[in-house]
This record gives structure tokens, C-alpha cells and sequence, in this order.
């Protein structure tokens, strides 16, 4: 880095905001199924006083571009961000990677082989569909999904419009989840792979949502350990649906494997009334907040 680009990236830089509100380090833009375009995500936390983010679209770092552009705007740190689809135990389970090089090949391959898979995914959901009666299903999600990658949420969006379903969670839950007639069963990245890819991206792991996928006690706390031993980083205790209870649950297994704490919302549209972008319980102060890892950094316009 010459003097000048040093003291350009300096000055663009901006601080990294830990209050309270001010960092959300978990949300989707229509580079995949969230509901707003990169720009506007940005905007919408802008507008929320969130200063620190990282958006975070599931297997696509398409989006951080035009976040990178926006974030500069409006002053906002931006964290490289992903979310992993990842096969465990034969349930989906989601990694969250953050701080990470977003050119590093490994990752950047593993990324390209899972956007693959739900291309293969999404052809045969649409088989599936056309079968049930829901005529030229694929065209339909893949206007829902604009130029963004295709998932279940495009299909179900595509139900709702059709007047097949009432809203998004009636088509997940007739159609879309696991057990039902729609869902098509996908081998997505191991546990080992998708922490290794951030890992060797210079970036942080993150479990997401740890108590989003309907474990048991014994079923979660083995996924903490196993996530752990992979060399995972960090745990979301703080999501934007999380209450006090859960907060302390995810908090202890926290604690039992010396992880760090993250904080985010999982925004994914203005639809969902109950939860915006920032708005999160703080974490407790018995955890050390995943900010701290000395290889939390912004993205700068060197990097
Ligand atoms: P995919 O990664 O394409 O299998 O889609 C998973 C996404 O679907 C999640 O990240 C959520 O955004 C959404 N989703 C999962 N379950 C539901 C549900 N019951 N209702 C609405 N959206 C859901
Ligand atoms: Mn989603
Ligand atoms: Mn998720
Ligand atoms: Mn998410």
C-alpha cells in the first residue's frame, strides 16, 4: 500500500461502533432472499443507527460490492459476511463467516459449489412442484429471485402469489420443509469444509442461531462441541427473535467452549414487523463480544 492509498483507507475506514444498537452482524439482501438490494439494506441501518455490519447472504458474497459503496456513504464499518449452508448429522445447520478475505480461492470455490447445488436443488423442487400442480414453478421462483440466487423462499413466494398459500411460513409448512412434499433433501458444504474455508479466508466462524433448528439439549450441546472442535470461533447469542431465556442458553454454551459472542438480526424484509435491523438484546457481560477477535476488521477500499 503506497502513502496515499494509506491514508485514504485511514481516513474512509470508519470506527467500528460496540454500543449497544449501533452493530448487526447478520442480515440478507436480494443477492439472495432477503428482500431489499444491497444499497437499500444499507440505507434501511443507516436509518436505524446501526454504524458496524455485516451482511451476510446465504453461500454468496455477491451483494458486498454494492454494500462496500453504500456502507462508504453513510459512514457504516462493513464486515465481510456469509452465511453457510452446511450439512450435519443429516439436518441443514448454518456457519456465519466473518472478517474474511472475500478473494481467498478457497472459499470463493466452496461458495461457487454450493451456489451449484441449489441450482440442482431448485430444478428438481420444481419438478416436484409441477407434479403437485403448481405449473412452470422454476420460471416463477426465478422471477421471485431476480438476478439473486434461487431458494426455498423464492419458491414459497411464488405459492403465496399464486394464491396457493397464504403467506411465507404456510408455504414452508405445506410445501417447503423437510418431510414435506416440495422439499427436495441436499448435501450441502461439511461442517469441517465451511470452517476451514472461512478459517483460510483469515475470517471468524460464527454458529448461527444456535437454538433456530429445533435440537434437543443433548442434540445442541453436541453441535456446540462439534462446531468448537472444527475450530469454530464464535456463537450468536443475540439474534433479532432471541428472548432473555434463550440469550442465557446460548450464553452458557458459549461460556463451556470459550466462544464469542455475536449479535444479529437475521433481517431479512421489512415484512417481518417483529424484528429490525439493530434491534437486539445486549449481550451479556460475562462474554466477550466476537468485535474483540483481533482479526475482526473492516473491509477497506484496499482490501
Ligand atoms: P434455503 O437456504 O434456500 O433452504 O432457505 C432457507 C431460508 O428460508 C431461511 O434462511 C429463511 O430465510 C427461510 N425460512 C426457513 N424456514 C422458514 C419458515 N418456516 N417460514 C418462512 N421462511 C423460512
Ligand atoms: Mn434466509
Ligand atoms: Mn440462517
Ligand atoms: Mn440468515
Amino acid at each position: 500500500m503506497n502513502t496515499a492509498s494509506a491514508a485514504r483507507s485511514r481516513i474512509e475506514t470508519p470506527r467500528l461502533a460496540t454500543g449497544q444498537g449501533e452493530i448487526d452482524l447478520h442480515m440478507h439482501s436480494s443477492c439472495s432472499d432477503g428482500a431489499l438490494a444491497p444499497a437499500a439494506l444499507v440505507e434501511a441501518a443507516a436509518e436505524r443507527g446501526v454504524r458496524t455490519l455485516a451482511l451476510t447472504d446465504h453461500d454468496t458474497t455477491a451483494a458486498l460490492d454494492a454494500a462496500r459503496a453504500a456502507c462508504a456513504k453513510h459512514e457504516i464499518a462493513l464486515i465481510a459476511g456469509v452465511e453457510i449452508s452446511v450439512t450435519w448429522q443429516r439436518r441443514t445447520l448454518h456457519i456465519v463467516g466473518l472478517a474474511f478475505d472475500p478473494l481467498a480461492p478457497a472459499l470463493a470455490a466452496g461458495l461457487a459449489e454450493l451456489q451449484h447445488r441449489r441450482e440442482q436443488r431448485a430444478e428438481a423442487m420444481a419438478a416436484k412442484l409441477e407434479k403437485l400442480g403448481e405449473p412452470d414453478a422454476l420460471a416463477r421462483a426465478r422471477a421471485q429471485a431476480g438476478p439473486g440466487q434461487i431458494g426455498r423462499v423464492h419458491f414459497a413466494q411464488a405459492l403465496v402469489e399464486s394464491d396457493r398459500c397464504k403467506n411465507l411460513q404456510q408455504a414452508f409448512k405445506r410445501f417447503l420443509k423437510p418431510g414435506k412434499p416440495a422439499h427436495v433433501a441436499t448435501q450441502w458444504a461439511g461442517l469441517d469444509d465451511a470452517i476451514g474455508w472461512i478459517r483460510s479466508a483469515g475470517g471468524i466462524a460464527v454458529l448461527a442461531h444456535p437454538l433456530g433448528y429445533g435440537l434437543s439439549g443433548a442434540w445442541r450441546r453436541r453441535m456446540v462441541a462439534d462446531f468448537a472442535a472444527a475450530g469454530g470461533e464464535a456463537i450468536e447469542v443475540c439474534t433479532g427473535t432471541t428472548n432473555a431465556q434463550q440469550v442465557a442458553v446460548a450464553a452458557a454454551d458459549a461460556a463451556q467452549h470459550g466462544l464469542l459472542a455475536s449479535a444479529g438480526s437475521d433481517f431479512h424484509s421489512p415484512a417481518q414487523f417483529w424484528l429490525s435491523l439493530g434491534r437486539l438484546r445486549a449481550l451479556p457481560d460475562t462474554l466477550t463480544p466476537v468485535w474483540r477477535h483481533p482479526r475482526f476488521r473492516p473491509l477497506t477500499d484496499t482490501s
